[in-house]
């Protein structure tokens, strides 16, 4: 049985490498020439730059994400660099009792327990609260392949089932907490700014916080060294190891159907190709409204279209920098207040900035100078989409105008290196868009609303078409890389399942 994907995003890739496991032939197209789609990172000069993985959820174990990366890689073949310190934020109003400014989020959970008790102990009943549910989810292998385990079958799904309860207490209890709510019940008030001041002013809810800080601890969500198209790569060499197919500079134009039924794709120079079943990897407003012509919806994806119901992730200006200093003695990710907000050209305005250093990856630039990227985070993606579509000229001189200006500040910052940049790169939302076709330049998908654990309104299948299928990060809010494998997993069991095919997995890793 033939299956064409479109996308060799994660979720296309994990996919192919499913179906290929279960026996399916899959041939994947992609109109980028490189696999990966916003999991990448790309070379100019001797620097390399990266645009997505800070951290990928069950690089060890510790995650039950890791099982599942370790069906489709060899993890062990992975190195992954564990932070101490995840991020640093420099705070503006309030100094420590040490006389310091600066707060640091600790990654392993006893040192941050005692760092924030030893700056407040009048906290301490608090900071308890804060670290209890991360033990409680530590405990609590994520559900992702719970429903692989037989039902009812072992004690080992019982001890499951009774964790998973402790975990739905403390879920239930916290659901609604943000750092903002949180920090309102500190009392020193050094650790209320550095809680409201940990996403840069915004409030968010606790749990984008707690979660990941568990696994850190666990150190099960590493930074893979040599980037995340290094990553990605090696997804791709898996997949092509079980004869998997892909036709890279191959954008998809349509999807053709006949009677309700999706029977090919129209790709670049009007070609054909047939298949039994497609699955779309690719972008939800694309293959919904572009790919299908919209013939395929139903009133809650239409909602979406019209922006109601979820909203869309950010998406990202991202500056790139290759600076001949080797900045080994600098916090690797650091957010810090600006004397004078600086305003993007798209309108938002910012006071604060996002430095990642790049100086615990080797692989990013030769000895004794460094990769830099300073992140501003937008919802005015539009804005840079309809620039570059309009006037390319315009666009240009409005990246080279806001490039000049960060240079400026990042020289403050970094103590003089203005004169030390060998290379600089700026991505925009309409970077992402065009590499990707990722709607708005959307970096994760739909950002999660109030209820995290909501799933999309856009499914694995389309309403009125058969033998069709579809599976990205759209799928569920907040997306990520630990989205685009499990929705490629379930999309790919979903096909078996519907094909009488009993679901197994080849071994390709060392695990
Ligand atoms: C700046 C940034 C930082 C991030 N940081 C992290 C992080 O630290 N941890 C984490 O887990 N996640 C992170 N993410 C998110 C993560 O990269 C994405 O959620 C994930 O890669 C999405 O995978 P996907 O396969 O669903 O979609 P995509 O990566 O968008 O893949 C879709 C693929 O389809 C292809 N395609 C689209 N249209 C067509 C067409 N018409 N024809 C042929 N091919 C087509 C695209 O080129 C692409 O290759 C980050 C993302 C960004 C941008």
């Amino acid at each position: 049985m033939k299956i064409n994907i479109i996308g060799a995003g994660v979720s296309g890739l994990s996919a192919g490498c499913y179906l290929q496991m279960n026996g399916f032939e899959t041939e994947i197209f992609e109109k980028h020439s490189i696999p990966g789609g916003l999991c990448t990172s790309w070379k100019k000069g001797e620097y390399t730059f990266d645009g997505c993985a800070h951290w990928i959820l069950g690089s060890d174990k510790g995650s039950s994400f890791n099982k599942m990366w370790s069906e489709i890689l060899d993890m062990k073949k992975i190195n992954f660099h564990n932070h101490d310190i995840r991020l640093q934020v420099d705070l503006k109003n309030n100094v420590n009792k040490y006389g310091e400014k600066v707060f640091h989020l600790y990654t392993n959970l006893n040192k941050l327990q005692a760092y924030l008790t030893d700056l407040s102990p009048e906290d301490s009943d608090q900071i308890k609260k804060f670290i209890k549910p991360m033990r409680v989810m530590q405990k609590f292998d994520l559900p992702p392949i719970l429903d692989d385990l037989p039902f009812f079958k072992s004690m080992l799904r019982g001890i499951k089932m009774m964790r998973y309860l402790e975990f739905l207490y403390w879920f239930l209890k916290l659901k609604n907490e943000t750092n903002f709510t949180f920090a309102r019940k500190l009392k020193n008030p050094f650790l209320k700014e550095s809680f409201e001041m940990l996403y840069d002013g915004e409030e968010v809810n606790m749990m984008i916080l707690t979660m990941p800080l568990s696994v850190f601890d666990l150190k099960s969500a590493g930074y893979p060294i040599g980037g995340s198209l290094n990553f990605a790569k090696k997804i791709e060499e898996s997949y092509l190891k079980l004869g998997g197919k892909i036709k890279y500079n191959t954008p998809v134009k349509k999807i053709i159907t006949e009677n309700g039924i999706a029977k090919a794709l129209l790709v670049r120079n009007n070609v054909i190709h047939d298949s039994d079943i497609t699955l779309s990897a690719a972008d939800w407003n694309f293959t919904a409204f572009d790919a299908l012509e919209g013939k395929f919806v139903n009133p809650q994806m239409m909602n979406l279209k019209e922006l109601k119901g979820l909203e869309v992730f950010f998406s990202v200006v991202q500056f790139s920098f290759g600076i001949n200093a080797d900045l080994k003695h600098l916090p690797h990710f650091s957010r810090y207040p600006l004397d004078v907000p600086i305003v993007s050209p798209d309108g938002t305005s910012y006071d604060r900035m996002e430095v990642h250093i790049y100086n615990y990856d080797p692989t990013f630039a030769p000895e004794g100078k460094t990769s830099v990227v300073v992140s501003y985070y937008t919802k005015n993606r539009d804005f840079w989409i309809d620039l570059r579509k309009k006037d390319r000229p315009a666009y240009r001189l409005k990246k080279k105008e806001f490039t000049d200006r960060i240079i400026e500040l990042l020289d403050i910052r970094l103590g003089g290196i203005k004169d030390k940049i060998e290379v600089t790169d700026m991505a925009t939302p309409a970077t992402f868009y065009r590499y990707t076709n990722n709607w708005k330049g959307s970096t994760q998908g739909w950002l999660p609303g109030k209820n995290l654990l909501a799933p999309s309104p856009v499914n694995f299948s389309f309403p009125g078409l058969k033998n069709f299928y579809f599976s990205s990060h759209w799928n569920q809010p907040g997306g990520g890389l630990p989205i685009a494998i499990k929705t490629g997993r379930d999309v790919a069991k979903l096909i078996c399942k519907n094909n009488n095919v009993e679901f197994k997995i080849k071994k390709i890793g060392s695990d």
